[in-house]
């Protein structure tokens, strides 16, 4: 048989991206058959504000085999339980986006959502809050990673809030020690072979060229290689998601680090609050057909004060994407699509494609097969994330701005006026296996932007008066329990840290 295994593979990029897929390329397909080469420019640099992380997260670094303590403390990380919304429904309001279960699994295939939603139709407290552990526990600033006593009570869910450029390095080094080779330049040419129009090399400034047979693109909002060399066309979404800048701008620490981040709507889109160890992490994402870039700076650097750390750092993009995988390149990373980082989803995107990549991991003859499936699932996983995102800002209430008025009143994707229609009904969701943001997710979201279902799962009528009743107290006392018993995030961290 002709051996057609890859020998070579270059990343162009050495962002998030690039270092998670050199790092994870390098754990599992390993540098003893084949040669990682990551090629980036620090003239260039990175985005560096990737900060705010979901759970799976902790799957790639299980994955990789890392140190949770250490890398805590190597990336000056805290702990993150969810998000808090604040003035997203109306000024004043809040809600809390939380990781893991609503209530309980009660096994019987209905979920727990049917049957708050029955008891609370019954006279029930309305706060859907006092059913999640980790929002209650993000409430009281409290967090551990321990299992409770109680063998039926799930873990405590939680992601990261990290330092960006920390990560990437944290990233570099354990590649590197793994036989990836780093090089640096700044790559100004492509070579295609005329008649299939692969890859086969990229030239750097003063020369040189780094031959291949896989490539990689991690080049960020360049897209060199699947934009500018292979042409694979930009889908753009702005027309629903219409922020197309940031301005990021760090500050001093404001008190013990909550186990959340706080995403806060403001005039013209809205403002995150990402507490870590050293600093705290605060952006304004912004629409410019509604505010300048210089005004967004200057308002966020108002609401800070004197605790900014530096100067504001304005971002530019645009929401959508572009197909992942063409001829022998995929693109990882911003190189394959942006989604504002409201709810924290790009470094997970980043995950979930080298998931796939390892998964489908191909040889030279790149089967179209393959390069489908790939496409096709990274397609429905921006679908479904997209259509999340814009349920948060077409959910308003307000009418203070013109951006806000312009969300109230804009048009939606027929796939989120369906949904949203099924959960205003009977507060169904219907959530598909590619989805990352399932049921509960969902539920928190369009509960926490005020859309109270009319009526629920038929099925959930089956259990008595009595038994719901003393269900959901069952299970509202083991959450405080369990809530109660936890420490404060400050002192987990300190654990950690050792301070
Ligand atoms: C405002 C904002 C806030 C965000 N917040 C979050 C968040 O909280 N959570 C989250 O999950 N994600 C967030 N993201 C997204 C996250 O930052 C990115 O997904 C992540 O950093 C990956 O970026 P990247 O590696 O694809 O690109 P980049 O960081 O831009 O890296 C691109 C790399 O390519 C290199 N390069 C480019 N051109 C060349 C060239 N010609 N030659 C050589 N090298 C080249 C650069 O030097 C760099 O090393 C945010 C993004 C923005 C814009």
């Amino acid at each position: 048989m002709q051996d057609r295994a890859i020998r070579s593979i270059v990343i162009v990029g050495g962002g998030t991206a690039g270092w998670m897929a050199a790092a994870a390329l390098a754990k599992v397909a390993g540098t003893q058959n084949r040669s990682i080469t990551l090629v980036e420019s620090e003239e260039i640099g990175t985005v560096g504000v990737g900060e705010a992380t979901i759970p799976p997260i902790t799957i790639f670094n299980r994955l990789l085999g890392i140190d949770e303590d250490e890398f805590v403390r190597e990336t000056q990380a805290t702990f993150k339980l969810g998000i808090e919304f604040v003035d997203w429904l109306r000024v004043g309001h809040r809600y809390f986006h939380h990781f893991g279960l609503f209530g309980a699994d009660l096994k019987d295939g209905v979920s727990f959502a049917h049957y708050w939603l029955r008891w609370v139709g019954q006279g029930g407290n309305p706060d859907n809050l006092r059913f999640s552990s980790e929002a209650e526990a993000a409430r009281m600033g409290k967090f551990a990673r321990a299992r409770t006593k109680r063998g039926d009570t799930p873990n405590i869910n939680y992601a990261f809030q990290f330092d960006a450029a920390r990560y990437a390095a944290f990233l570099r080094r354990f590649a590197e020690k793994r036989g990836v080779e780093r090089v640096e330049g700044k790559v100004v040419d492509v070579q295609q072979n005329g008649e299939s129009g692969h890859i086969e090399s990229v030239e750097l400034a003063g020369g040189k060229r780094i031959e291949g047979d896989f490539f990689i693109d991690c080049s960020g909002f360049r897209a060199l290689l699947i934009g500018k060399t292979l042409g694979c066309p930009f889908d753009d979404w702005s027309q629903w998601l219409l922020a197309n800048g940031a301005v990021a701008m760090p500050s001093r620490r404001d008190g013990d680090p909550e186990p959340f981040t706080r995403v806060t709507a403001v005039e013209s889109g809205w403002q995150w609050h990402i507490p870590l160890q050293h600093r705290t992490g605060n952006g304004y994402v912004f629409c410019d057909r509604f505010i300048t870039p210089d005004d967004a700076a200057a308002k966020l650097a108002g609401r800070l004060g004197d605790t900014a750390l530096a100067d504001p750092r304005i971002l530019r993009f645009t929401a959508g994407q572009r197909r992942s995988w063409e001829k022998n390149c995929l693109a990882i990373g911003l190189s394959c699509g942006f989604l504002e980082p409201l709810e924290s989803t790009s470094i997970h995107l980043i995950q979930v494609a080298i998931s796939k990549l390892l998964d489908l991991f191909p040889d030279r003859d790149f089967h179209p097969a393959i390069l489908d499936r790939f496409n096709k699932e990274m397609d429905l996983l921006y679908v479904s994330i997209r259509d999340f995102l814009i349920a948060h800002y077409k959910l308003t209430e307000r009418e203070d701005t013109p951006f806000w008025r312009y969300c109230k009143h804009m048009d939606v994707p027929d796939s989120l006026a369906t949904k949203l229609h099924l959960f205003e009904t009977r507060g169904e969701v219907l959530a598909a296996d590619h989805d990352i943001f399932r049921e509960i997710s969902w539920f928190a979201v369009l509960y926490g932007q005020g859309v109270v279902p009319k009526g629920y799962h038929p099925l959930a009528d089956a259990m008595s008066d009595d038994d719901l009743s003393l269900t959901l107290s069952q299970i509202r006392a083991a959450i405080r329990e369990r809530v109660d018993s936890l420490p404060s995030h400050a002192q987990f961290l300190d654990s950690i840290v050792g301070r």
